[in-house]
């Protein structure tokens, strides 16, 4: 059992602090947000994970699990304070590491104990070393035995905890090795592969995986649009394709793109990371651009299917940037919507969770109680999530109560020919069909 603090209790802190307390460790959980930590002392979770109140509730209740906002009550005897604040996109790009700083420089002002400081934000490469300097700077006491371990999360959204629990690879670097292996024992009980490298080498290892997994998204959206031009299907494409054991079927479907609080920031990030030092990450601009071309697309799409978008209502379904989470950050949803209002176009949308925090940011947008009452009166529906109660709605009946019959499946999710012999105009990405093909 060891003593453990987590800082942050957003999808990484909350969810690691919650399962480092169901292996038996002792966890505080800390953040400045007031309101989090309130609810949190009430049960109320602060964001949506599927598995999660249930979790936290057993570790609450068996005295394992803690919340607080008195970083001297979270560190005074932990043995590892994780951080898992957030770190943003800045003006340029970069990662903006303010929320890091804040937690490190409070936690230096503090602690009186030997530390190991864990960082699981994701942080351009050589932030170890500088959290170093500045707990440094900030610590009353030089002599204060104090470490830093790099150790990047990957887990997703939807699938956090099970993430957690069964990691494809746990990294940890460190410039101190009997450090890493101190944190690479809170780990034992998975029984996961590790990889203990260096600081800046495990930074660099979270960037360049969530690079790629963009990559791949991107690629297959290109593949897509081909598609689109030669009459082959993308679906089908990525089917054949993920059936070679090198290539896989992960990050091969096709769609409105990638969004969400890492890819964005991430590639943009790592990209100015590259730039700052003097290379060209051209496959990496490229990637971007491709995700923001394929709303364009979209956008397109719809334009040619109902004419000019004033005064047309556009029904969208699902907001959050991907199904099981509630996290609407760079939600490709989001951004149609803003498009379509600036086109004038009248919205009405619905998400089976995303919707308190929709509510917060989105002006003009009627909010629906299901997927019927958002094609009510619909000249087209988008659908942007691939929520499975999206996968079987009653198409007859949403083709009676739409004003024009106009689908813009938007994740693929559903059978081209079954809407259009229900007398929809049926467009997905890139789902070319050849003459003699279906
Ligand atoms: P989040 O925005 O959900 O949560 C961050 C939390 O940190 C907030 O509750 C905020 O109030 C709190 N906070 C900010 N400053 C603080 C401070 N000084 N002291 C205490 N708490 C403070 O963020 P997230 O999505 O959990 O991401 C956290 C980090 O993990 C980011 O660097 C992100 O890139 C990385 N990451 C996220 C995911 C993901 O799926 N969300 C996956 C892997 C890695």
């Amino acid at each position: 059992m060891s003593k453990i603090s987590v800082i942050g209790t957003g999808y990484v802190g909350l969810v690691t602090g919650t399962c480092f307390a169901d292996l038996g460790n002792h966890v505080t959980c800390l953040d400045v947000d007031e309101n989090r930590i309130t609810n949190l002392n009430k049960g109320k979770m602060p964001i949506y994970e599927p598995g999660l109140a249930q979790l936290v509730d057993q570790n609450v209740k068996a005295g394992r699990l803690h919340f607080t906002m008195d970083y001297p009550e979270a560190i005074k005897d932990a043995d590892f304070a994780f951080i898992a604040v957030g770190t943003p996109s800045g003006v340029d790009g970069e990662a903006d590491l303010q929320y890091v700083r804040e937690a490190v420089e409070a936690i230096a002002n503090i602690v009186t104990h030997p530390l190991v400081l864990v960082n699981k934000s994701t942080v351009p490469v050589g932030t170890g070393d500088w959290v170093a300097e500045i707990f440094r700077k900030h610590c009353k006491d030089p002599n204060l035995e104090f470490k830093v371990v790099s150790n990047p999360e990957f887990l997703r959204e939807g699938s956090a905890i099970f993430d957690f629990m069964n990691p494809d690879r746990v990294v940890l670097g460190s410039t101190d090795r009997e450090a890493a292996n101190r944190v690479s024992m809170l780990y034992s009980p998975l029984r996961a592969q590790i990889l203990v490298t260096d600081l800046r080498t495990a930074e660099m290892i979270k960037y360049a995986s969530n690079a790629f997994l963009a990559t791949r998204i991107s690629f297959i959206n290109e593949i897509a649009n081909i598609c689109e031009e030669l009459g082959a299907d993308v679906v089908e494409v990525a089917q054949g394709m993920g059936m070679d054991k090198r290539i896989g079927h992960d990050f091969l479907d096709a769609g409105l793109g990638w969004g969400g609080s890492c890819f964005p920031k991430d590639v943009k990030a790592l990209e100015h990371m590259a730039v700052l030092n003097g290379s060209q990450p051209q496959l990496l601009q490229a990637v971007m651009e491709i995700n923001r071309n394929q709303r364009r697309r979209a956008i397109v799409k719809l334009r040619k299917a109902l004419g000019k978008l004033e005064d047309k209502v556009i029904g969208i379904l699902g907001l959050s940037f991907k199904p099981d989470t509630d996290d609407i950050r760079e939600s490709p949803a989001l951004d149609l919507i803003h498009q379509f209002q600036n086109e004038g176009a009248i919205l009405k949308a619905y998400d089976p969770q995303a919707m308190p925090n929709a509510k917060q940011v989105l002006k003009k947008v009627q909010l629906c109680v299901d997927p019927y009452e958002v094609a009510t009166g619909a000249d087209a529906l988008l659908l942007a999530t691939k929520w499975n109660e999206f996968k079987q709605i009653d198409f007859t009946r949403i083709r009676k109560i739409m004003r024009q019959p106009i689908i813009l499946d938007g994740r693929n999710i559903w059978e081209p020919e079954l809407l259009r012999s229900l007398g929809f105009t049926y467009f997905g990405i890139g789902r070319g069909t050849q003459p003699n093909h279906k």
